[in-house]
């Protein structure tokens, strides 16, 4: 059974907090830090040029794709780290559509995160070949694939609701229309078991600054399969993922399997705090974190909804369908949030009416969850929300 108390003595959270926003944006690691000064003080400062070969700079995209493969199902080596998810959503979408070059439609659903759609059209305007996104609702996904679909490309966890998709099912049967699939992890990787050798997925890709806690902006992954690799053209075809960066052909040619998903120069400083906070997954079994998260999740609706009448559950009733998050819905969910932030319960709003709520039992506890409860409950009761300075909205909600 990992120890959650242990994991959770390893962040650095400020006094009074409980931070149910993990989903979003993960906590500072305490090692994280130290782990960063060194990079700069004594690779970066010393080493100078030299860190790329001696700090094995040039090698950290692999290593730590290879560090999240683990906790994604992938086998060592097809796994690798660099760029923002929605470049990653755009190389894996381009390497998918080549692969299926006589099929023109891209399967999505309206609980996508809009980067991931909005990177599809980019890139069907910019192929002018004819391609479509056909968009659905999520529950109407598994009717809609059929024998014109190239490429279905979902998130596996809705970012809003936290709906979970049957990854291992609708791989199948998108497999058996002839069709690929790319799935996006961003809410998946950390927050519950993925197989993504077991379901058979074609391309996957996913952020780590959510639940893997890597900091603002830290780089996102890819997967792909290694039957695909070696066939899948990377439409970045940047300098590192060419076979020999270093002899500087004038031609490009791609490098051997997952390396060629890279782009360009790894962000070293980034990847180092990224490194650090995976050291915290080393002693965590996943089948431990879902367990305690689903705990986690049934105490906060339980509690919530025999409490707080007015507030409506927005997320799947039934485990099983969910991710680790939890949504309620209210007309002035904003301004209920702000009132909960400023009581040091942190969770965040997506409009027109969501507020969400993130389980991460590396560092969230039981405790934590019943006290959240009871200020949400006083802030329902008292209609503390019920102020002007609740009401103005932020840049980022
Ligand atoms: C968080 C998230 C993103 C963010 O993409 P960035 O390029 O890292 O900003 C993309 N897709 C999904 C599904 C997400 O949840």
């Amino acid at each position: 059974m990992t120890d959650f108390a242990q994991t959770r003595a390893r962040f650095d959270l400020p006094q009074g907090v409980i931070y149910l926003d993990g989903n979003s944006l993960g906590p500072l690691p305490k090692a994280a830090g130290a782990r960063v000064a060194r990079v700069l003080s004594e690779e970066w400062g010393k080493d100078l040029i030299r860190g790329w070969n001696a700090a094995g700079w040039m090698g950290q995209p692999r290593a730590i794709g290879d560090r999240i493969g683990r906790l994604i199902g992938a086998p060592q080596g097809t796994v690798v780290v660099g760029d923002t998810l929605s470049i990653k959503v755009y190389q894996a979408l381009a390497s998918a559509l080549e692969l299926r070059p006589e099929r023109k439609v891209i399967l999505s659903d309206n609980g996508n995160f809009p980067t991931d759609l909005y990177m599809a059209t980019g890139l069907i305007d910019s192929l002018d070949k004819g391609h479509a996104l056909k968009v659905v609702a999520p529950e109407e996904i598994e009717d809609a694939i059929d024998e014109t679909v190239a490429v279905l490309m979902l998130t596996e966890v809705d970012y809003r609701t936290g709906r979970l998709h049957d990854m291992m099912r609708l791989t199948e049967k998108a497999h058996a229309a002839g069709a690929l699939t790319i799935w996006d992890l961003a809410h998946s990787a950390g927050a519950l078991p993925v197989d993504v050798s077991g379901a058979k997925a074609d391309f996957a890709v996913g952020c780590t600054y959510k639940y893997l806690n890597g900091g603002p902006g830290a780089p996102a992954f890819i997967y792909v399969a290694p039957e695909l690799a070696e066939n899948a053209r990377p439409a970045l075809s940047g300098w590192l993922g060419h076979e020999a960066p270093f002899a500087f052909d004038l031609d490009y040619r791609a490098g051997q399997g997952i390396e060629r998903m890279r782009v360009g120069t790894p962000p070293v400083i980034a990847m180092a705090a990224l490194d650090a906070a995976l050291d915290i997954w080393d002693g965590v079994d996943m089948t431990d974190i879902r367990r305690t998260s689903i705990a986690l999740c049934e105490t906060f609706i339980t509690e919530v909804e025999k409490r707080c009448r007015d507030l409506r559950l927005g997320s799947p009733r039934d485990p099983e369908r969910r991710g680790s998050q939890v949504s309620f819905r209210h007309e002035e969910g904003y301004a209920i949030m702000q009132a909960l932030i400023a009581r040091g319960v942190i969770g965040d709003f997506r409009a027109p009416d969501t507020m969400r709520f993130g389980f991460a039992p590396l560092y969230v506890s039981e405790a934590d969850v019943r006290r959240a409860v009871d200020i949400v409950e006083e802030i329902m009761a008292k209609r503390l929300w019920d102020d002007p300075e609740f009401k103005t909205r932020a840049a980022v909600t």
